[in-house]
């Protein structure tokens, strides 16, 4: 059915063509692609825009090894590669400013087997990074204290893909974009309760209840289970949150400085001099906000590993809880069994390097339109076929 032919108001309400629950980098996303490509939107918001994971500000955007090539990594790679544009195109349309840089990364290495590993790579990375890219080993850091060379004693990767944006900037330009946009109608303090696909209506936390032609969940961990219910499966099945805490630090550090990645712990310099700090991973908590202990001794290891930021005063604590799919890679495309409702979730660690190639996808498949492939074991299917046999 066309896009046109849909609409029909319900109760003097008009429909949209789309309706999302949920504003963060994926929602926003989501919106912004789904409004250029002239549907009407709503987007419907339990707090505010970023309240969830996206409310961050580490905006690491690495790339997956450049190994084991796949659909998966596959997709990031290109989604890497076109943001640089896609923040431009905003940043011109909406005066907002991301701080997007592609600044490359630095891995030290620790060990004879990580050298031998990285040294692989190399090839690989020439194979599977398009030839603009490089990924180098026994790399001199421009500095000896970012990373501290005494802490990679078997050479540093350094490899050129990487960037960074400010998560908090992305955020604001999205919603800037949306300003100005027609059609598109922002409902905040507002929780997507439950959905009745065959009718195509979802029921709102505020007691009214909303049509759409095509509705998209991408309220972040809180998707599993709503997507659960709507295939009949067990709720916790589909997927959960990892905790991660993150700290962020006054350190006048140059900008332009690399990311630093070691062993779970990412350094990440920022346009205005902060340095951000990440990140734990805790796959059981009580307090999905609280930070503690677990988050001081990530910022020791930071210092450690960098020691430009050692005395550098911590400026804010936060913790988010990142949607992991039971798949581990992201869920995305149409729900089984419930006609016109699309998935956007599970985008775990690396959704502000592909949320906008999503949206793009989830386009595509609302209005017909050619669009990016979306890899088969991002389908909901598969994730949901992986969660029977867990
Ligand atoms: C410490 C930490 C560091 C991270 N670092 C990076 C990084 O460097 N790079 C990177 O790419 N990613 C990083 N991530 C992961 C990234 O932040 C998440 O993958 C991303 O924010 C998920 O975005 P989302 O829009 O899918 O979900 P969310 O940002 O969680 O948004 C979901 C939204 O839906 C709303 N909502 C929930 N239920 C409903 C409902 N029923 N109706 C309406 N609205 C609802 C919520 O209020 C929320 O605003 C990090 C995460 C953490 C925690």
């Amino acid at each position: 059915m066309a896009v046109a032919d849909r609409g029909a108001p319900r109760s003097g309400q008009a429909v949209p063509d789309l309706l999302i629950a949920g504003a963060g980098v994926a929602g926003l996303w989501l919106a912004v692609k789904a409004a250029r490509a002239g549907l009407s939107v709503t987007l419907v918001e339990r707090g505010n825009p970023g309240d969830g994971a996206s409310g961050g500000f580490l905006g690491a955007l690495m790339p997956h090894s450049p190994e084991r090539w796949n659909g998966k990594k596959d997709f990031q790679f290109r989604a890497l590669i076109d943001l640089e544009d896609e923040i431009a195109r905003l940043e011109s349309e909406t005066g907002e400013y991301c701080a997007y840089r592609r600044v490359g990364r630095l891995l030290p290495v620790t060990s004879e087997r990580g050298r031998a590993t990285a040294s692989e790579r190399i090839s690989d990375a020439k194979a599977n990074w398009g030839g603009r890219f490089s990924y180098e080993v026994n790399h001199t850091a421009d500095r000896g204290d970012w990373p501290n060379i005494l802490h990679a004693p078997h050479g540093i990767v350094h490899e050129t893909l990487s960037a960074r944006v400010s998560p908090p900037g992305l955020l604001v330009a999205l919603l800037s974009s949306l300003a100005v946009m027609p059609k598109i109608d922002l409902r905040l303090g507002t929780a997507v309760v439950d959905i009745i696909p065959g009718d195509k209506v979802a029921k709102l936390s505020d007691g009214s209840a909303i049509g759409f032609g095509h509705m998209a969940l991408a309220n972040g961990v809180d998707a599993f289970p709503l997507i659960a219910r709507l295939m009949g499966l067990q709720a916790p099945s589909l997927g959960g949150g990892v905790k991660g805490q993150a700290a962020l630090l006054d350190a006048k550090a140059p900008p332009g400085l690399p990311l630093v990645y070691d062993d779970g712990v990412y350094v990440i310099a920022h346009e205005n001099g902060h340095v951000a700090i990440g990140s734990t991973s805790e796959n059981k908590f009580d307090d999905p906000h609280g930070t503690d202990d677990r988050l001081d001794q990530i910022v020791e290891r930071a210092r450690k590993l960098c020691p430009m930021i050692k005395h550098a005063p911590i400026i804010r604590r936060w913790a988010g809880v990142r949607p992991r799919a039971v798949g581990r890679d992201p869920m995305l495309g149409p729900i089984p069994g419930a006609s016109g409702v699309l998935a956007m979730a599970g985008g775990f660690k690396i959704s502000f390097g592909i949320a906008h190639r999503m949206a793009d996808c989830l386009v595509a498949e609302i209005t017909g339109e050619e669009g990016p492939e979306t890899p088969l074991s991002f389908s909901v299917a598969n994730h949901a076929a992986k969660a029977a046999k867990a």
